[in-house]
């Protein structure tokens, strides 16, 4: 494919955004021509079972997959997997791949998520040392457990402490290690935190929280343990670093673009950029449920959402995205759901007792419900949708109640 060839939308990045982008045009019945380029080999697939049944092993690579393969070729999505984008001419409307081809485009959707914050100390690149964000990651790990009896997580966010709880249940000896004074610290309020490293410790992980990493150990190129600012050193087979991602925008920024911590977009997906669009991880947006603010979101939600308000923005049904947040995490027996988002909440009410294992949090702000955290608690996160979408007010009495249902509670 060359530049006298035109591609109408080309797709960049194969994952949850990219693949919804396609999707959702030709339900719209877009009947131009589509491309995806992909630096993945694999066709596009779910991430978030990589922390959890995947890496369990409870669930085989084609059960994960976003559609069978017979589904783009039936849809005449063209599939160009296996490279990378690494220039946008945004005047010519033309992108270069890794091996040098360039392909023309109409309008571009910018779906490339992030690659993982890479630690910045000796033994980084170790082997033994990994990330979580792609299959083959997660390939390199499971071929690596039969020889793995300590793992060190570094990073207790969502998928460390994902990843935790599946080692630990498959016997590994488990240390989490966190620089900040509770897991999850970025995304939920202090209860969860808690609850969450009551549970992993009473799992056998072992939670350190204020852990200050110096330097990964190893001999002969691999892992042997992780040392700590106090002299400590961890032995470890395995050391799992999940620190959070950068947005995979840098062609574009080289182009041109807006943004800084992503590429920033405008209510309907568009970048600063003539007929390039952005969507995901990597999309920089002002956000109704954060109070306007320029965020990016790091959610199937997200994409998935992001990628249908651009569809619709290309097929000439423009409408402004505003859908409410919403995530899950796996761990243990737990099933978290959380709706809205919980930044700069400025109350936290529990509904139900965290020794049940069956709970929710409700974040107020201003006296209005703007999140829930529900654990094992599946119809409090169904009914407090729709007070985080109206940002209701109730009094905070009736919401600890867990006998009142939160549908009782509803209303502006
Ligand atoms: C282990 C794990 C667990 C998760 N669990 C959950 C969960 O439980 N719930 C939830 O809501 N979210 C979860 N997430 C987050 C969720 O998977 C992401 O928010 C979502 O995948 C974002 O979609 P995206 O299209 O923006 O990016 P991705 O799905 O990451 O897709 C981006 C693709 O673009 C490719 N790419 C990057 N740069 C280029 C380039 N220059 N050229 C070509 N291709 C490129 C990448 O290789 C990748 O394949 C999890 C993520 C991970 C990694």
């Amino acid at each position: 494919m060359g530049n006298a060839m035109r591609t109408d939308v080309v797709i960049v990045g194969c994952g949850h955004g990219g693949a919804q982008a396609a999707i959702a045009l030709r339900q719209r019945k877009f009947a131009g021509s589509i491309a995806m380029i992909g630096e993945e080999p694999e066709l596009p697939y779910e991430r978030p079972p990589l922390s959890k049944d995947y890496l369990a092993q409870e669930k085989p690579f084609e059960r994960i997959m976003i559609r069978p393969a017979a589904f783009w070729a039936e849809r005449e999505v063209e599939m160009l997997t296996g490279r990378r984008v690494v220039t946008v001419d945004p005047q010519a409307h033309v992108v270069t791949t890794d091996d040098g081809t360039t392909i023309g485009y109409g309008q571009l959707i910018w779906a490339t998520g992030g690659h993982p914050r890479r630690i910045a100390c000796e033994g980084h690149d170790l082997a033994g040392v990994h990330s979580v964000r792609s299959r083959a990651d997660v390939d390199r790990m499971i071929a690596e457990l039969g020889s793995t009896e300590r793992v060190v997580v570094i990073g207790g966010g969502y998928i460390g402490l994902e990843a935790a709880a599946v080692l630990s249940k498959l016997g590994k000896r488990v240390t989490v290690l966190e620089a900040l004074d509770r897991v999850l610290a970025r995304v939920a309020g202090e209860a969860l935190s808690r609850f969450y490293e009551g549970e992993h410790r009473a799992h056998g992980v072992d939670v350190r929280l204020g852990a200050r990493v110096e330097r990964i150990a190893g001999t002969d190129g691999r892992v042997t343990g992780v040392a700590l600012a106090d002299g400590e050193i961890i032995a470890a087979e395995m050391v799992i670093v999940g620190i959070g991602i950068l947005p995979a925008v840098e062609p574009l920024m080289a182009a041109g673009a807006e943004g800084g911590n992503g590429v920033a977009v405008d209510e309907h997906g568009r970048t600063s950029l003539p007929d390039i669009f952005a969507v995901g991880d990597c999309a920089l947006h002002a956000n109704g449920f954060a109070g306007g603010m320029a965020i990016r979101l790091e959610s199937v939600q997200n994409a998935n959402d992001m990628a249908t308000t651009v569809a619709k923005a290309i097929t000439g049904e423009p409408e402004a995205y505003h859908a409410v947040p919403w995530f899950w995490s796996n761990q243990y027996d737990l099933r978290l759901q959380t709706v809205g988002l919980s930044t700069g909440h400025d109350r936290a009410i529990l509904r139900g007792d965290p020794a049940s294992r069956s709970f929710s949090i409700v974040y107020l702000k201003q006296g209005r419900v703007i999140a829930l955290d529900c654990v094992n608690a599946a119809r409090d996160y169904v009914q407090g949708r729709a007070l985080v979408l109206t940002r209701a007010t109730a009094d905070p009495d009736r919401i600890a109640d867990s006998n009142t249902a939160l549908k009782e509670l509803s209303g502006p």
